[in-house]
């Protein structure tokens, strides 16, 4: 008799204000290091009245749409940006739930930062009835062992190696580091920015501010799909 094999389907989600190398990297070494047979990049809606102001949410779906779209196994999944009124991970984890059915492994990723305010979401428990959790160790964020919540060291200290469930189970990775952040992007985009001979952003010392960790020479366009700069450009997003 055949049998089908059990899908694993990872959730990354995020604001992505901009997509970076920071989530496609770590998206791509997911795909071989867990197996997933598919990882779904989901924007999050944010409120009009967010104190940081970015790009649209229709802006951000197209620049994960460009930066996907010759990866094969990675996709956008926008139905929190279609949703009315406020959306919350819980109902999106309900609703790939009730699509992929009872047998599908859903796996919710989350870097550490991410995870260390897991408690504060929306129904947060109900996350793990209906999903996996995924936490990576973030570069130049909190340490998963720094996180001084119990209920969240509790489910940390109930790691698994790997999931044999479809949902209800934590595993933990350490996945090659990005020390790079869409906040970073942003803060160096509007400020010292110089066009260099690839028509690339090239960021002086000090444009991230003394007090940032990510304070140093980068050139955004190392850390941003070629496509997504040249939105970025054509769109003037982030006070360019
Ligand atoms: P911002 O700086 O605007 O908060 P961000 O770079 O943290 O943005 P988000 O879109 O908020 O990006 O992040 C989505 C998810 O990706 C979160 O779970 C976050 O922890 C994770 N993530 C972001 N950047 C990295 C990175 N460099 N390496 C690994 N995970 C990352």
């Amino acid at each position: 008799m055949m049998t089908t094999a059990v899908k694993r389907i990872g959730i990354f989600g995020g604001t992505f204000d901009p997509v970076h190398l920071g989530h496609i990297a770590s998206a791509r070494e997911l795909l071989t290091s867990v197996k997933f047979d598919t990882v779904y990049l989901m924007p999050c809606y944010r409120h009009p009245h967010d104190k940081h102001p970015g790009a649209s949410a229709a802006q951000r779906l197209e620049m994960l749409e460009l930066a996907l779209a010759n990866e094969k196994q990675l996709a956008v999944d926008s139905r929190e940006l279609h949703r009315s009124g406020l959306s919350y991970t819980v109902d999106s984890l309900a609703e790939l739930r009730s699509e992929q059915g009872d047998e599908a492994q859903l796996v919710f990723i989350l870097g550490s930062d991410a995870f260390a305010g897991l408690d504060a979401w929306h129904r947060w428990q109900s996350l793990l009835e209906l999903a996996n959790l995924l936490v990576i160790e973030r570069a130049g964020q909190i340490a998963l062992n720094d996180i001084d919540k119990l209920t969240l060291q509790n489910l940390l200290s109930d790691s698994v190696e790997d999931f044999n469930q479809p949902a209800g189970q934590l595993m933990q990775l350490r996945l090659k580091p990005y020390d790079i952040s869409s906040t970073a992007i942003r803060q160096a985009l509007a400020a010292g920015k110089v066009s260099n001979a690839v028509g690339g952003i090239v960021v002086g010392d000090n444009a991230l501010g003394d007090n940032s960790p990510a304070n140093k020479n980068i050139k955004v366009n190392e850390y941003i799909p070629e496509l997504v700069m040249d939105y970025i450009q054509a769109n003037h997003l982030y006070g360019l």
